[in-house]
């Protein structure tokens, strides 16, 4: 560590914001820079699709309100685009004209909200705060709400809009909810309890067209049937915030390409969060460690916990077991590993009579735990995580046994 070495941030989300917290709670001797371009403190997006839509008072959660982060001696600076980066000069261009010179630079750009192609650009998605103040009104004072793509996204403001009362139709292109991160029993028990709610579940279909007829829109489908709504929202996933770093040169493959300490390929760059593809050391004990990106909020913490630290210099490594979770009428869903490392699944009854599903590879190894449920789900998802991460094989009929507590082998 150089003394007074200037560490700028681009992304005032949860893990630039996490890096500027890491730093400063470590007495990191330089300047720390946060730069984000929303005009507001930073704040948490889980809750956006979850509280945020239904709350009466629907502040937003911020993460540092204890001890904001300028009071841990971090610039913050909100409402600045940092438009330009040069790796060489170590330097980085502000929608304010200004040029900010650094001697570490953090990535931490996020993502945008994907928009599916051929619908009209008026039709909302759902990403920052303002967003879901937007939505929240729509629900709140709405009839009816028609949601594109059957993800964790959509399907949370499903059960929201159920809360409320209107008539909710979700439209899933592909043939089942919650696609390749969520394994298929998991997907399926999600999908029948939103139809047990009343939601009208269409999978395998798609929007054929989206006109607005004064303050309603009519979404026509690919099964022919034709919707008159007056909440629409475009909830099909998101795409990494890459532009800054393409234009630095930085190599970049669906997410800014990092090593196991989150450095890119230009020196003193790291990227951090949803703009990433960083490796998942559980998906490499049988060779080469894969690399991916993953968007949760716990990755993105994670990783920016261990490029604070490399940036301090220490050798911490990335090794987070993936999780994430969702939270949908009383049920937590909750996913540890990596589902479509799975070869065969086997299930685990819980006391209240759901189920926690594991997944194993070729080699017998834990590689997923996921459930929908409660307490009890939640509760042996943590436990099976222990055994994911230590990557020694498993019995299965062990794991079913509900008398037999949830441990890696000895
Ligand atoms: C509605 C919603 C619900 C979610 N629910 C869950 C959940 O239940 N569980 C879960 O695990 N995860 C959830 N997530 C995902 C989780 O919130 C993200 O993985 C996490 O926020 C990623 O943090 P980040 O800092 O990488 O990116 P972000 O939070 O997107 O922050 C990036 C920030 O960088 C800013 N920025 C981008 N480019 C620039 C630039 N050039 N200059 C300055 N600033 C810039 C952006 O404006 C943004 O504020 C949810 C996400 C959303 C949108």
């Amino acid at each position: 560590m150089v003394a007074a070495d200037h560490v700028v941030i681009v992304g005032a989300g949860e893990a630039g914001a996490r890096v500027a917290h890491e730093l400063a709670s470590h007495d990191w001797p330089g300047p720390i820079t946060l730069l984000g371009a929303e005009d507001r403190p930073v704040y948490e997006r889980p809750p956006l699709s979850k509280e945020t839509v239904v709350a009466d008072d629907p502040r937003p959660v911020e993460p540092y309100r204890e001890r904001p982060l300028r009071d841990q001696g971090v610039q913050v600076r909100s409402g600045v685009t940092v438009t330009t980066a040069d790796t060489s000069a170590r330097e980085v261009g502000l929608s304010t004209g200004d040029v900010l010179g650094y001697d570490r630079l953090v990535l931490a750009t996020g993502a945008r909200a994907r928009r599916v192609p051929g619908l009209p650009a008026s039709v909302p998605t759902l990403r920052t705060y303002d967003d879901a103040l937007a939505l929240r009104a729509g629900l709140r004072g709405g009839t009816d709400l028609l949601v594109v793509g059957g993800g964790l996204i959509g399907l949370e403001l499903a059960a929201a809009a159920r809360g409320f009362g209107l008539a909710v139709t979700v439209v899933e292109a592909g043939s089942r909810v919650l696609q390749r991160a969520v394994p298929d029993p998991v997907a399926e028990e999600l999908a029948a309890r939103h139809e047990r709610e009343g939601v009208d579940l269409r999978l395998s279909t798609s929007v054929d067209a989206v006109a607005q007829e004064g303050d309603r829109w009519v979404v026509t489908l690919s099964d022919g049937s034709v919707h008159r709504v007056d909440v629409l929202v475009q909830a099909v996933g998101s795409v990494p915030e890459v532009g800054l770093a393409e234009s630095a040169g930085l190599v970049v493959a669906d997410g800014i390409v990092v090593d196991e300490q989150l450095r890119a390929s230009a020196d003193g760059v790291w990227a951090v969060g949803d703009c990433c593809r960083g490796p998942i050391a559980m998906l490499g004990r049988d060779g080469e460690v894969e690399k991916r990106r993953v968007e949760s909020w716990r990755m993105a913490h994670d990783q920016a916990v261990v490029a604070a630290a490399a940036i301090r210099g220490e050798d911490a490594v990335l090794d987070a077991v993936p999780w994430f979770w969702s939270d949908q009428y009383d049920l937590s869903l909750q996913v540890s590993g990596v589902a479509d490392a799975a070869r065969r699944w086997v299930a685990r009854p819980e006391p209240d009579g759901s189920r926690v599903h594991l997944g194993l590879d070729d080699a017998d190894r834990l590689v997923c735990a996921a459930g929908a449920g409660r307490a009890a789900v939640a509760k042996d998802v943590r436990k099976a995580e222990r055994i994911i991460r230590a990557g020694t094989p498993v019995d299965p009929a062990a794991l079913v046994d509900p008398a037999l507590p949830l441990r890696p082998s000895p």
